[in-house]
């Protein structure tokens, strides 16, 4: 299912019961029925569907109602604020400073776009008017530095890796003592991934940590992941402790029901979302404008 669908899904909900003839509390809790059934078809946390279904509920109060409330807002109103709040964890994410060497590094399996996003929130702060650069501390894979360095030139980002060192600890440590000598506001660094999660990936994301003490670490994680994505996440919150989201791959078929689930269950906030495979194919995230455009 896609997003629009969803969306489509929630609206007809709403839509139905505020057209129709007996707007009551039997109507009413159909209306949330499918709503939830919308939500859990999207790989939606059951707990976490739960959560918005009570919410709901108590923010009408039927028999309290005065006599010519306007229902359909105040109906439309709850189911909205009741969404925002599955996507807000209601934390605020680190601000980089200007003026200041702010490090950011970022974490994730293997295929959920890390490398692709360091580049684009590099871009996206270059923009910006920050003196803007990347690290690539993946030595795991071949082929990462090339992929990261070829990102970086198209982006007309200074860069920094290295095709002999094998250790990603020494490589994260050297350019992060480098860019901050020279002054650089924003360093990203991409780590490895693994196509599991591994004790192997989790010492060496530990140690990197240690290493050049981040500012911000963010999780990168595909939209369609699916249910895995909580257990991942959580995964990585224990070993990580990172501090921001990113989904990426909004645009593919898939909801991303299991990613908010994981935002969620790690109280973490989505800082930014991927929309697709362009350099600027990302923007900032905002749980009401979010949920807006969700509904359209
Ligand atoms: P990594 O292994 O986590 O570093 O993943 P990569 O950055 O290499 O990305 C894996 C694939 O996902 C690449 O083909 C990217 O172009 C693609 N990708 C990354 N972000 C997005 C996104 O937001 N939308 C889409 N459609 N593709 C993306």
């Amino acid at each position: 299912m896609v997003l629009q669908d969803l969306g489509r899904r929630i609206n007809a909900a709403v839509t139905d019961l505020t057209r129709s003839q007996t707007l009551d509390e039997k109507a009413f809790d159909g209306m949330i029925k499918e709503i939830s059934n919308a939500l859990i078809a999207a790989d939606v946390n059951i707990k976490l569907v739960s959560q918005l279904r009570k919410s709901i509920k108590a923010s009408v109060k039927f028999n309290e109602l005065p006599p010519h409330a306007n229902k359909k807002r105040i109906i439309q109103k709850a189911v909205f604020d009741a969404l925002v709040d599955i996507v807000n964890p209601h934390q605020k994410p680190y601000e980089p400073k200007k003026g200041k060497s702010n490090v950011i590094m970022f974490v994730g399996l293997q295929g959920n776009g890390k490398t692709t996003t360091c580049t684009k929130l590099a871009r996206w702060y270059q923009a910006r008017g920050y003196k803007t650069c990347l690290v690539c501390a993946d030595t795991f894979r071949a082929g990462a530095f090339d992929q990261l360095k070829q990102n970086a030139i198209k982006a007309k980002i200074p860069y920094y890796g290295s095709l002999t060192q094998t250790d990603p600890v020494v490589v994260a440590r050297e350019g992060v003592e480098k860019f901050k000598k020279e002054r650089f506001e924003i360093i990203i660094i991409d780590t490895s991934g693994r196509h599991h999660q591994d004790e192997a990936l989790f010492a060496e994301m530990v140690e990197i940590q240690g290493a050049i003490s981040p500012h911000q670490t963010i999780m990168v994680l595909d939209a369609s992941v699916g249910q895995a994505a909580e257990s991942q996440a959580r995964a990585f919150k224990e070993a990580s402790d990172f501090g921001a989201i990113i989904i990426t791959k909004t645009d593919s078929a898939a909801v991303g029901g299991g990613a908010i689930s994981a935002v969620a269950a790690t109280h973490t906030p989505i800082v930014f979302i991927g929309t697709g495979e362009h350099l600027l194919d990302m923007e900032k995230f905002n749980p009401q404008s979010f949920v807006s455009k969700l509904l359209g």
